[in-house]
């Protein structure tokens, strides 16, 4: 029989499995409360459950424990960026950042991307598989006892397409906000899709105040296309509508992310288009100046491009941010590290390695 994923497992849930092990309902909040609070990494360390409750648990369920494989820290900023093992030896890799506000972790909801957005490093070797729940809330749970100091604030930024893993998505979300666990606060998580309509409209029901983020970068579906393939099935109208459907339902602003490629999306014409574009949506824009991945070959806007695009949008009344750069000397850019530990890894076991598929 296969083990239970017991930290992917809702209370309601863990209250049922441990009924049918016979025990009593109350013995569901101390497990949750090892699993998710205490963020145990062994059955061993619930020291108020019985033994024969600890050995029925051991036997019935696993527990999913992220290795860190390595942790790089910013000397610009202190970012921390961390590459974790899985069970089965995949890698991912997670973003600890420091802020006024709190402590943010930017995770990964896959291993690998199958999206295939052309100026993104986590997409260039296709996609490994989805992270479970359980893998989703240890890089945050690993990175708060590591990093000293409670997580406030979470983005799914990190390699991977949310809403091509839905399920383990919400799972994840309801359980990083319980109560009986860390206790996140909904409204300081931020899920970015690069634009799935029907993820989006279903999202929009869940009852979830989550503030989505929507990887835009391009005011048109022709340089969308030549960016993001996937705009290719999903139209501009059509995500923005859905788009405006999350805002109506949730009541939550959104968020448009707009990555600037030089000769690409970034020039004025172009931020006049996207603020005609964005007008009434009830959003803001975050620029992010593109960041160099080696197999690509776009290039970063300039400086003066940047401050002269985030200006036309401002006159046109849009909410815009350049994004700080935060860990820009530890390969901060989605999917990077991974790549580099992935390429390493190859070196060192020649014939095991995949085949260098990037562009
Ligand atoms: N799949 C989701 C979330 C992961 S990427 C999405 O597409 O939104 C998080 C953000 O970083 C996205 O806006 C993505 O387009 C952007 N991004 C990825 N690689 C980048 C790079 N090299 N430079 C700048 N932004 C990048």
């Amino acid at each position: 029989m296969e083990k239970t994923d017991i930290k992917s497992l809702s209370f309601p849930e863990l209250e049922g499995l441990l009924l049918e092990m016979g025990e009593k309902p109350y013995r569901a909040g101390q497990v949750f409360g090892w699993l998710h609070q205490k963020l145990v990494t062994d059955f061993g360390q619930m020291a108020n459950l019985p033994q024969r409750l600890r050995k029925g648990l051991e036997e019935n369920c696993f527990l999913a424990v992220l290795e860190t494989a390595e942790v790089k820290v910013s000397r610009i900023d202190n970012t921390c960026k961390y590459l974790f093992r899985l069970a089965d030896g995949n890698v991912i890799e997670s973003v600890r950042m420091q802020y006024h506000h709190g402590c943010s972790v930017c995770i990964s909801s896959q291993a690998g991307c199958r999206m295939g957005c052309r100026f993104c490093a986590s997409t260039l070797e296709g996609l490994e598989r989805n992270l479970t729940a359980s893998e989703m809330l240890e890089q945050v749970y690993r990175i708060q006892q590591q990093g000293g100091g409670r997580v406030s604030h979470i983005v799914i930024m990190g390699s991977g397409e949310p809403f091509d893993n839905y399920e383990n998505i919400v799972r994840f979300l309801r359980l990083v906000s319980d109560e009986r666990g860390l206790n996140i606060s909904l409204r300081n998580i931020t899920v970015s899709t690069c634009g799935i309509v029907p993820g989006i409209r279903r999202f929009a029901e869940e009852g979830l105040p989550v503030t989505l983020a929507l990887s835009l970068h391009a005011p048109n579906d022709k340089v969308r296309q030549k960016l993001m393939p996937v705009a290719k099935t999903y139209p501009l109208d059509e995500v923005l509508a859905a788009c405006r459907e999350y805002f109506e339902k949730t009541g939550r602003r959104l968020t448009f992310e707009y990555s600037l490629v030089k000769g690409v999306n970034d020039n004025p014409g172009e931020a006049a288009a996207l603020a005609r574009l964005l007008k009434g949506l009830h959003g803001h824009v975050n620029l992010i100046p593109v960041n160099p991945v080696r197999e690509r070959d776009f290039v970063r806007s300039d400086k003066r491009a940047i401050q002269e695009f985030k200006e036309i949008l401002e006159r046109a009344g849009i909410a815009v941010t350049i994004r700080r750069e935060m860990g820009r000397d530890i390969q901060g850019a989605c999917g990077q590290l991974r790549r580099s530990f992935l390429e390493k890894q190859a070196d060192r076991s020649p014939g095991l390695g995949k085949e260098n598929e990037g562009g």
